[in-house]
């Protein structure tokens, strides 16, 4: 399954809550590149400048880096992958085109909202936000424990507009993409997260 959506749509909150009912594994293209930037080698921190400025990395390499998540896996949610029409053919060729696309559609407005509040667990990758979905207790994250929490560089409202930017050069062509060969289910994506997640849960049994 893909979720195709803007920055601070929720496909990182939705994959990781549907992984943990449904067993699936969530892949996020954004964790990916982040651990190999953390890696700290010349090309990862080249990636690094490239991230933080809120644009796209280039194709190949990200096709690279996920050919290798995908092949160890048989099933999984991917979070940001593919983000543009060149990566959706390469999977397409190298994977399977037997893919349900789901298009998490939200104005633009909100996006800064649920932006502007986030922040992640350090141990697990949970994300949260201080305003719409705090950890249950204070300071701790609700699925591991960790006392741990870490701010991405690029959410900033700067890089969030260039992120904007991007989306809609990049990755909105996608959407007619998949409509054409056969299908993207629209979500309404500005509705609660547990909406959100049993409109999906629901998508996904019926189709
Ligand atoms: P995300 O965590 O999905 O918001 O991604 C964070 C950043 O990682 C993006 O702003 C891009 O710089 C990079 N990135 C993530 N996925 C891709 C992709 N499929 N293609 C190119 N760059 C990507």
């Amino acid at each position: 399954m893909i979720l195709i959506g803007a920055p601070g749509s929720g496909k990182g909150t939705q994959a990781s809550v549907l992984s943990n009912k449904i067993g699936l594994k969530h892949i996020s293209t954004g964790d990916v590149l982040r651990k190999y930037v953390a890696s700290g080698t010349e090309e990862g921190n080249a990636l690094k400048d490239i991230m933080n400025r809120g644009m796209l990395v280039p194709s190949d390499m990200v096709n690279s880096l996920m050919i290798k998540e995908l092949k160890s896996n048989s099933g999984c949610i991917l979070d940001g992958y593919p983000r543009n029409v060149e990566q959706a053919k390469f999977l397409a060729a190298n994977y399977s085109d037997d893919i349900k696309v789901i298009y998490l559609d939200i104005d633009e407005k909100l996006l800064i909202q649920r932006i502007s509040g986030r922040f992640s667990c350090k141990q697990c990758g949970a994300i949260y936000n201080k305003f719409l979905n705090a950890p249950t207790k204070e300071g701790e994250c609700n699925f591991c424990g960790s006392k741990e929490f870490v701010v991405r560089n690029d959410d900033d409202t700067a890089t969030l507009m260039k992120r904007m930017e991007e989306y809609k050069k990049e990755t909105m062509p996608l959407v007619e993409y998949y409509k054409d060969k056969g299908g993207v289910i629209k979500v309404d994506a500005s509705e609660t997260l547990e909406k959100i997640t049993s409109e999906l849960l629901f998508i996904l049994k019926r189709h």
